[in-house]
């Protein structure tokens, strides 16, 4: 199967409400561009200097996401032009995101990243924690805190999954309003059972490109 094919697959499995990260980390501009030609516009990449190479050398109009940990004195390489973070988890952070956001004259929408499987390795809020980060990064004037983002435990065990995603989805509930609108959850293991559970955004790398080395 071609990286085209692969992805009309997942058109028809993705209902149109949800939105597809292709998550091209590791690969190749000709690999991501196959991605593009096929109708992707949307990637994400876990590396910030790997995310900025890429959108140096790729066509202007994708809109590129950082997903993966984020460290402060990276920021200023992708405050320019990244369309989305989805990995804030600390204050620190978001107040880094906030000053390069401001010396680009943009506004970065953000998500905070909760901290939702069994594993204690994985970055991210607590749950307990959200409200009050909240209200502390309304101070920031350049930033959008648009949603959320978590990653399941990595397990065969699909009710572990989905009672983890159930989870987010109804801290998500509890603070959606007008600009917090986006749920990002669900990755090629696990996006079925995240659609299930109300996901708004996926993020899905192998299950398009092939597995990674
Ligand atoms: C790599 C990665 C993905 C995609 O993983 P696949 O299993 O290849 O779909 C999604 N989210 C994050 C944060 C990642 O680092």
């Amino acid at each position: 199967m071609s990286i085209s094919d692969n992805l009309n697959l997942l058109y028809k499995k993705i209902p149109q409400h949800v939105s597809l990260v292709a998550v091209s980390k590791t690969k190749t501009n000709s690999e991501i561009l196959q991605a593009y030609n096929a109708g992707q516009k949307i990637f994400g990449e876990n590396k910030a200097l790997e995310l900025k190479k890429k959108a140096q050398e790729l066509p202007k109009d994708i809109q590129w996401h950082m997903i993966g940990h984020l460290q402060r004195n990276k920021v200023k390489h992708i405050a320019p032009f990244v369309n989305l973070i989805h990995s804030i988890d600390s204050i620190t952070l978001l107040e880094e995101v906030n000053k390069r956001a401001i010396q680009n004259e943009r506004k970065i929408n953000c998500l905070l990243q909760v901290h939702i499987a069994e594993e204690s390795s994985k970055f991210g809020f607590n749950k307990s924690e959200i409200n009050n980060i909240l209200l502390k990064s309304s101070m920031f004037t350049n930033i959008n805190i648009i949603g959320l983002m978590g990653m399941a435990t990595f397990t065969n065990n699909t009710q572990q999954i989905s009672k983890e995603f159930k989870n987010l989805k109804s801290l998500f509930n509890n603070i959606k309003n007008n600009t917090i609108n986006t749920l990002s959850m669900g990755m090629s293991g696990d996006y079925k059972l995240a659609i299930e559970e109300g996901t708004t955004m996926v993020r899905i790398g192998s299950a398009i490109f092939g597995s990674r080395n």
